[in-house]
């Protein structure tokens, strides 16, 4: 029998369409992706993006508080243990990345949402029942699918950056700032835009001084965090300047990052421990393979206002793999209630 509802991803979007699915008696199937890195063909990340970062200022419904207690309540003994090996982090502050989404994926499986930790590596979507087929050699049918597999952090792409990555280049200063070798050395951000303002303030809690490197003239940033990196005594703010190289030996992975001046010319080599990248991200698609039309960013493009209708009938898509402008927690949710709404009245209205 095929599934009525498979949802692919399980970021915010993945979990909401999974929980109203699954409180409409759909009984969904999330695949959650592979946890092995390097066999995350879909890009999909266990949690989503938001499992990589730390407190969540912004989600309605999570003020600073006490939340370990509710936490412990919420998730079971082998959860808690499986997903936070060195303790809940002590409150108060606002929920963490890991909390929110450990919180959201118990509760779809709470209203018997079926799980399998694994990528969806190719599809076939010329006719119903639609077929999905795993990394792991699986096969299943869908009558409805949600595309809800996010997107993925952007590199320069030199070939330095590729040399030193995880040895002093990283896309995640959350995840990764906090590591011995970048404590009290210069670290370098590259980008303009909120994380990098985001990703430059928190490292400042570590650094000795955090270079931010613009191409531009101006941040792309919104006013409030120009204004807070602008004011932070430890950011260092360098416009019109690009990564030419990133520098480095075997033993101490990144010493340094050579920038250039793209007005003028001329390179001056910035001592640093670390180069964090903050330019933005590329939709989790390239498993689509042309099923789903998709925006000239890659992104799969929405054919109907206020739906979540793709150029396939009976396939959705929710959160950020369907957006480059507005990419939060919260939109992401919101869409992906959406996809499991629009995907109920579709079965519902054919009958099935
Ligand atoms: P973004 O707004 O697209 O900014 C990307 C930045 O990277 C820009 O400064 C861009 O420069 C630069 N860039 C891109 N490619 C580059 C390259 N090859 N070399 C050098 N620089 C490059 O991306 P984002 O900062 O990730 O933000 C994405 C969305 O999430 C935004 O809507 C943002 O508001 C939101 N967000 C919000 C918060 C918050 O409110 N707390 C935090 C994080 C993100 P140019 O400007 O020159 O193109």
């Amino acid at each position: 029998m095929p599934e009525h509802v498979v949802i692919i991803g399980s970021g915010p979007a993945g979990w909401s369409a999974a929980i109203y699915a699954a409180r409409a008696n759909l009984h969904p199937l999330v695949f959650e992706g592979a946890v092995i890195e390097e066999n995350r063909v879909a890009g999909t990340l266990p949690l989503g993006q938001l499992n990589l970062t730390t407190e969540v200022e912004n989600y309605p419904g999570f003020p600073k508080g006490k939340l370990e207690a509710y936490l412990a309540s919420a998730l079971s003994p082998e959860r808690l243990a499986e997903e936070f090996p060195k303790g809940l982090d002590p409150h108060p502050h606002a929920v963490t990345g890991p909390e929110l989404m450990n919180l959201m994926r118990q509760q779809a499986v709470n209203f018997g949402t079926k799980i399998v930790t694994d990528d969806v590596v190719s599809l076939d979507f010329s006719k119903q029942p639609y077929k999905l087929n795993t990394l792991e050699g699986q096969t299943v049918e869908a009558l409805t699918v949600i595309i809800a597999t996010g997107a993925r952090a952007n590199y320069l792409g030199l070939p330095s950056e590729e040399k030193y990555k995880n040895r002093g280049v990283s896309a995640c200063a959350v995840c990764d700032g906090a590591v011995p070798r970048f404590r009290n050395k210069p670290l370098v951000v590259v980008g303009g835009g909120d994380s990098a303002v985001e990703e430059a303030t928190f490292l400042t809690k570590y650094a000795s001084m955090v270079h931010m490197l613009m191409r531009r003239d101006v941040f792309r940033a919104s006013k409030i965090m120009q204004d807070r990196a602008r004011s932070n005594p430890k950011i260092s703010i360098h416009h019109f300047r690009e990564v030419d190289e990133v520098l480095g030996d075997d033993k101490n992975g990144v010493t340094g990052v050579r920038m250039r001046d793209n007005q003028k010319g001329g390179t001056v080599d910035l001592p640093a421990s670390g180069l964090f990248l903050a330019i933005g991200h590329t939709p989790n698609t390239d498993f689509l393979k042309g099923q789903v039309a998709l925006n000239e960013k890659g992104y799969i493009k929405y054919t109907t206002p206020m739906r979540t209708y793709t150029s396939v009938e009976g396939v959705f898509a929710a959160g950020d793999v369907a957006d480059d402008y507005y990419r939060q927690a919260v939109t992401s949710a919101g869409t992906g209630c959406m996809a499991a709404l629009d995907a109920e009245r579709f079965l519902a209205a054919k009958g099935l």
